[in-house]
């Protein structure tokens, strides 16, 4: 994602607490008290602008959800669209996706979403790829028994190399699409790079994995 530099971002997600959690690690194990009920809690780790994660909580008031952006300059524009909405069931965590284990407990989770994860296409940066096993051991360590990876990616590359390590590390494929945006799938919310790639003719592929129970 080419950033812009934005000085102000830190200062602006401090003054916003109710939608940015400061302290995650300090609700672990806890995070019904944080929304308020005891739903479900999705979450998208890499959330970008936060496009996908507003628009899904729009649509599923009765799911909690988390997006997680490493970059402040880029999740401001997320913190933007909740603040203009006013979604109680959105939260935003400006962190690092690797620290999952720090600010959730197994079964916090029952859905991880990765959109247009960085593809990282150099065989010697394998293991950044959010779809590397131990990305999927991280996962695993949060989510509930059974619980799901959705995963929706212009970049065949990284979708071919995604479903093999999935399937080696013994997750259940449970849908694909090698072109998402001419299935029958429905009820898909566009993240911005799924707008700017299928915009420009991309395909888009899309799959839904399941932990084995
Ligand atoms: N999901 C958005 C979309 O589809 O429009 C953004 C896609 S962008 C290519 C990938 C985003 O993931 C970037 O904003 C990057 O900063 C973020 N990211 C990459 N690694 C991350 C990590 N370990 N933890 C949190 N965010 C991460």
């Amino acid at each position: 994602m080419r950033l812009r530099h934005k000085p102000w971002a830190a200062d602006k997600l401090m003054q916003y607490p109710q939608y940015v959690i400061q302290n995650p690690e300090q609700h672990k194990g806890q995070w019904s008290k944080v929304f308020g009920n005891d739903h479900p809690l999705h979450i998208e780790v890499g959330t970008g602008k936060g496009q996908f994660i507003v628009g899904m909580a729009k649509a599923n008031p009765e799911i909690n959800y988390i997006g997680i952006e490493l970059q402040n300059s880029v999740i401001v524009s997320a913190l933007d669209r909740i603040i203009e909405e006013e979604l109680p069931n959105v939260k935003l965590l400006n962190v690092d996706g690797e620290k999952l284990r720090e600010f959730f407990e197994k079964g916090d989770v029952s859905r991880v979403y990765l959109n247009f994860s960085d593809p990282w296409p150099k065989n010697r940066h394998e293991k950044r790829r959010l779809t590397y096993k131990t990305f999927l051991k991280l996962y695993e360590d949060v989510l509930v028994d059974g619980g799901e990876i959705h995963f929706k990616t212009d970049n065949q590359g990284l979708f071919e190399y995604s479903l093999t390590s999935f399937s080696e590390y013994g997750l259940l494929l449970k849908y694909v699409s090698l072109d998402l945006h001419n299935s029958d799938y429905p009820d898909n919310i566009m993240t911005e790079y799924e707008e700017k790639f299928s915009a420009r003719g991309q395909r888009i592929y899309r799959c839904e994995v399941k932990y084995p129970t």
